[in-house]
């Protein structure tokens, strides 16, 4: 472990770093339809829930911002899981479609999982097909789960290189905790996953040279569960009583221990759509024969 700190930790500017990505997409975005490729991506909406509809909006404007065709379709409440499954086959035989996502949750009565299998891995820009998932842990996929491929780059930009390091991840979800891991291990990191039922929590966490916390409760960790200078990547996206954003790390507890730390909002979160956009130019790409 690195020497006592006591100066405030280093910001990891998530805006600025998806900004620094987007560019560098939005060039390659260019290149490819200079080559005849537009690159599309297709956004499923089933239902009114506010907060799907404001992602799906986000996810609008960033394709706008790197020249992406995107294409949307809304479907009301009551859609059935055969009705989403036969829209979803129209967009795998479409050859203009480069990317397809259906905005999750979608409505209980619909089988999820179906839905997500029925997505041609080849398409899967959110990389939930079990294809996808085992092409991860066997180090063979083109297509990255978003939030984590966001932490990655993250670290890439700051000139960290996880190999040795160890990564002490809190969560063990199939859409942050675990493909974090995959790409940990990947990068040689020696990997730890906590969860809800791991004991001695804070002496797990105190040994992490890089933390992810991806819990989704408010200021869950605390100074104590954090090592001096380890690197502190916050996931969590809380909303609180007051309307404001709120992570799963004690931000200003943690900031005067940690070497560098993601704020909430401004970190990690304004990477993932950043990353969408990298899954669609990459699946582009891959369809067309190019790399
Ligand atoms: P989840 O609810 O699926 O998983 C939470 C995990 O935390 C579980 O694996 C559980 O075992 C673990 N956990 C719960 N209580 C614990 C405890 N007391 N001790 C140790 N572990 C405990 O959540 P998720 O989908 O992985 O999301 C986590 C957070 O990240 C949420 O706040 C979510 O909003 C946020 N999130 C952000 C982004 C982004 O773009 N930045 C993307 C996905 C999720």
């Amino acid at each position: 472990m690195q020497w006592r700190r006591f100066e405030m930790a280093k910001l990891i500017d998530g805006k600025a770093i998806r900004e620094y990505n987007l560019d560098k997409i939005a060039q390659e975005v260019a290149e490819l339809k200079e080559n005849g490729v537009p690159a599309c991506l297709a956004v499923i909406i089933v239902g009114s829930d506010p907060a799907s509809r404001v992602y799906v909006n986000n996810k609008k404007k960033a394709c706008e911002r790197v020249g992406i065709r995107s294409l949307e379709f809304a479907l009301p409440a009551e859609t059935t899981t055969q009705e989403l499954l036969e829209l979803i086959d129209r967009l795998n035989a479409d050859n203009e479609v480069n990317g397809i996502l259906c905005q999750l949750p979608v409505p209980e009565h619909i089988d999820k999982n179906a839905v997500l299998k029925r997505i041609l891995p080849c398409k899967d820009v959110d990389c939930f097909h079990p294809e996808n998932v085992g092409a991860l842990s066997t180090g063979t996929g083109k297509l990255m789960p978003c939030t984590p491929m966001g932490m990655m780059k993250m670290l890439e930009y700051e000139g960290i290189d996880p190999a040795g390091k160890h990564c002490v991840i809190i969560g063990r979800s199939d859409i942050v905790g675990k493909p974090m891991a995959m790409l940990m291990l990947a990068k040689s990191a020696t990997v730890t996953i906590c969860h809800s039922k791991t004991k001695n929590l804070s002496e797990m966490t105190k040994q992490a040279d890089i933390l992810v916390a991806a819990v989704g409760r408010p200021n869950f960790v605390t100074a104590d569960m954090v090592g001096d200078g380890a690197i502190v990547l916050d996931v969590g996206i809380n909303r609180m009583e007051d309307g404001k954003l709120c992570g799963d790390v004690d931000f200003e507890q943690v900031k005067d221990k940690a070497s560098m730390i993601t704020p909430v909002p401004g970190g990690v979160g304004p990477m993932t759509i950043a990353m969408l956009m990298q899954n669609t130019l990459t699946a582009a790409k891959m369809q067309n024969g190019i790399e």
